[in-house]
């Protein structure tokens, strides 16, 4: 409903990237990671769908996709100790606040160290949260 895409452009930029698809000597890098890790068995096999021409009417009809973006994680947070009670900006705790989770730092407070994996940050922001709501039980007795 509006002219946001262009779509000369876009089959121009799926034509030239179909043209290195079946190139040997391809220099697109996508697709020469994609030919890079079919090298290993197990990627093609399991991994890896064999590349094919976008436009090749034995992989028709083309659909179209609406993407949104989102946030997905924020790598952000409060500064906390492992109670995760809240280090003011002068570098002291804040008496009786708590943070859990994303809030409470990098992967749910860090507790899996400074490399945090993709796909290992819900157990440390369940974790953050038990430790929140121990050390907050614990501190009113
Ligand atoms: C698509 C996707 C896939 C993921 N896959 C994985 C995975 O495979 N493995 C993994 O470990 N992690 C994964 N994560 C990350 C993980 O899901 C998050 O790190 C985790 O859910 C964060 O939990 P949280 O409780 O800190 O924050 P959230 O789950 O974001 O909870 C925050 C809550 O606060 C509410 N809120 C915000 N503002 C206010 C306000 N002003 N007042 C009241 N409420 C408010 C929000 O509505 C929300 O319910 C994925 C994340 C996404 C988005």
């Amino acid at each position: 409903g509006n002219d946001l895409l262009k779509c000369e452009a876009i089959k121009a930029q799926i034509e030239a990237r179909d043209r290195e698809i079946t190139n040997a000597y391809a220099k697109d890098t996508q697709v020469i990671n994609i030919h890079n890790a079919r090298r290993y068995i197990g990627d093609r096999l399991i991994r890896t769908a064999a590349p094919h021409r976008i436009l090749d009417p034995a992989h028709g009809p083309l659909i179209a996709v609406k993407l949104n973006i989102l946030t997905r994680k924020t790598l952000g947070g409060f500064e906390t100790d492992l109670d995760c009670r809240i280090f003011g900006q002068d570098g002291k705790i804040m008496p009786g606040l708590y943070a859990a989770g994303e809030a409470a730092g990098f992967g749910g407070g860090g507790m899996h160290g400074y490399r945090s994996l993709e796909g290992t940050f819900l157990g440390g922001c369940l974790f953050s949260g038990r430790n929140a709501g121990r050390a907050a039980a614990k501190a009113v007795g």
